[in-house]
C-alpha cells in the first residue's frame, strides 16, 4: 500500500478575516512541545506495523507551516524516514505565507527535502489584502518568490482568492497574468467562502464591506479557466491548474481515495476503507499522547455505497471524471441506477457530459458542484 502523510501545523502569527480553519496564536514555546507531540504520535502509529508502509508523498498544511522553524521540520522529517519508506521521489510539499520566508530558513526547508512550496498569496493588490487581513504585500510576494528560486524550489504553488473585497474583473485578471509572469508552476483558485461564520461574514452582513456580486465571480470564473490555459495551466480539479507535469500528486490521493496518515491537531485520515480524525482541542491532542494513546477524536467506516457516493463526489472534481464502466464492475445496477439518473438529468443541462463510459462537470457544472453533488451525500 502506497500512503500520503499529512501533517498539521495549526499556528498562525495573524487572524485572516476571512478564515474559519482550527488555528492556535503563534508562540514560539509551544512549537517544540508541539514537534515532540507528532514524533511521539508517529512512533504510537508505526510501532505495532508489521511492515513499513510506503510513502511517496508529504503534504505540510496549516495555519502556517512556515512558522515552523527550519531545525523542527528537519526532525519531523527525519521521523517520518526512520518509521516509514518514504521514496526518493517523495513529493514533500509545505503551505507557507510569504511574509514568514526567510533566506535561511528557505534554505533548511530545501536541505531538508522539501521540494514544493504552496504559498497563500490570495492577491497582488496590496489593498486587497490588507482589507482580508494579510500580513504580507506584492513586494514580499516578490521577495519569497527570489528567495526561493535562489534555493532551487521550482515546484511553487500560489492560492489566489476571487471574490475578496474591492476585486473588480481587472484587478483579478492582473493577478492571473502576474502568475504567469511570476514563473510559478501551479495555481489554486478559491472562492471566498461567508457561509462559516468569521470576521469578514460579520461585515459583510452589517454593510461596511461589500464583495463582488455573485454572477461578476461566475464570470471570472469562467474566464480564469480560458486564460489560465492560454497561459500553460491546464485545469485537473475544479479549484486547480498545472503546468505540465506539476499536478500536486498528494492532494489528488483525496481525490482518487487513495490513503493519507495524517498527524497532528484536527488532521484527518483515509485508510482505504475508513476515516478518521484527530482531536481539534489542544489539551486533549496532548492528553492522549501523554497517555500513550493516538489522539483519534472519531472513526468512520464507510459501507459500499457510501464509499460509492465518495467516489462520484470526489471523482467529479476532477477532470479526468469517473469511469462508470469500472463502477460497473463493482456495483450492481441497482445501486447505480439513482446516481446515472441524476447525472443523465445535469446532462441535460449542461452541468455534466458524457464522453463514452467518462462522466466529467461541464465548466458551468463546476460553478455549480456543491448543489450537484448534494445529490450524492
Ligand atoms: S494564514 Fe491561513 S490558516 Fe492562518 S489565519 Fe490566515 S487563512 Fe487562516
Amino acid at each position: 500500500m502506497i500512503s500520503g502523510i499529512y501533517i498539521h501545523i495549526p499556528f498562525c502569527s495573524q487572524n485572516c478575516k476571512y478564515c474559519h480553519f482550527v488555528t492556535v496564536p503563534y508562540d514560539h514555546k509551544i512549537i517544540r512541545k508541539y514537534q515532540a507531540g507528532i514524533l511521539k504520535e508517529i512512533t504510537l502509529y508505526t510501532e505495532f506495523l508489521e511492515e513499513r508502509i510506503q510513502i511517496d508523498s508529504i503534504y505540510f498544511g496549516g495555519g502556517t507551516p512556515s512558522l515552523l522553524p527550519g531545525e523542527n521540520l528537519a526532525e519531523i522529517l527525519n521521523a517520518c524516514r526512520d518509521h516509514f519508506n518514504v521514496s526518493g521521489d517523495c513529493e514533500i510539499s509545505l503551505e507557507a505565507n510569504p511574509d514568514t520566508l526567510t533566506d535561511r530558513k528557505s534554505s533548511l526547508y530545501r536541505k531538508s527535502g522539501v521540494n514544493r512550496i504552496s504559498m497563500g498569496v490570495q492577491s497582488f493588490h496590496d489593498r486587497e489584502l490588507e482589507v482580508i487581513g494579510r500580513l504580507h504585500t506584492f513586494d514580499s510576494i516578490l521577495k519569497s518568490v527570489k528567495i526561493l528560486r535562489k534555493k532551487e524550489f521550482t515546484n511553487i504553488n500560489l492560492d489566489l482568492l476571487l471574490g475578496i473585497p474591492l476585486q473588480t474583473p481587472g484587478s483579478w485578471r492582473e493577478n492571473l497574468r502576474r502568475v504567469s509572469e511570476t514563473g510559478f508552476s501551479h495555481v489554486s483558485v478559491y472562492m471566498l467562502d461567508l457561509d462559516e461564520p468569521c470576521q469578514l461574514s460579520a461585515a459583510v452582513s452589517d454593510g461596511s464591506v461589500s464583495v463582488p456580486e455573485d454572477d461578476t465571480v461566475a464570470g471570472l470564473y469562467l474566464e480564469t479557466i480560458d486564460i489560465l490555459a492560454s497561459y500553460g495551466y491546464q485545469q485537473y480539479e475544479i479549484s486547480n491548474f498545472a503546468q505540465t507535469g506539476r499536478k500536486c500528486r498528494h492532494n489528488l490521493k483525496y481525490w482518487r481515495r487513495k490513503p493519507v496518515i495524517g498527524f497532528g491537531l484536527a488532521s484527518h485520515s483515509f485508510d482505504g476503507y475508513s476515516r478518521y480524525a484527530n482531536f481539534r482541542i489542544m489539551d486533549q491532542y496532548f492528553k492522549a499522547l501523554d497517555e500513550s494513546r493516538l489522539p483519534i477524536d472519531w472513526r468512520k467506516s464507510l459501507g459500499k455505497k457510501e464509499a460509492l457516493a465518495e467516489m462520484l463526489f470526489l471523482g467529479l472534481r476532477m477532470n479526468e471524471g469517473v469511469q462508470w464502466d469500472k463502477l460497473r464492475h463493482n456495483y450492481r445496477e441497482d445501486d447505480l441506477k439513482d446516481f446515472e439518473n441524476s447525472l443523465r438529468e445535469f446532462g441535460d443541462k449542461g452541468f455534466v457530459e458524457w464522453e463514452g463510459s467518462t462522466v466529467r462537470l461541464t465548466a458551468n457544472g463546476m460553478l455549480l458542484s456543491n448543489e450537484i453533488f448534494q445529490q450524492f451525500v
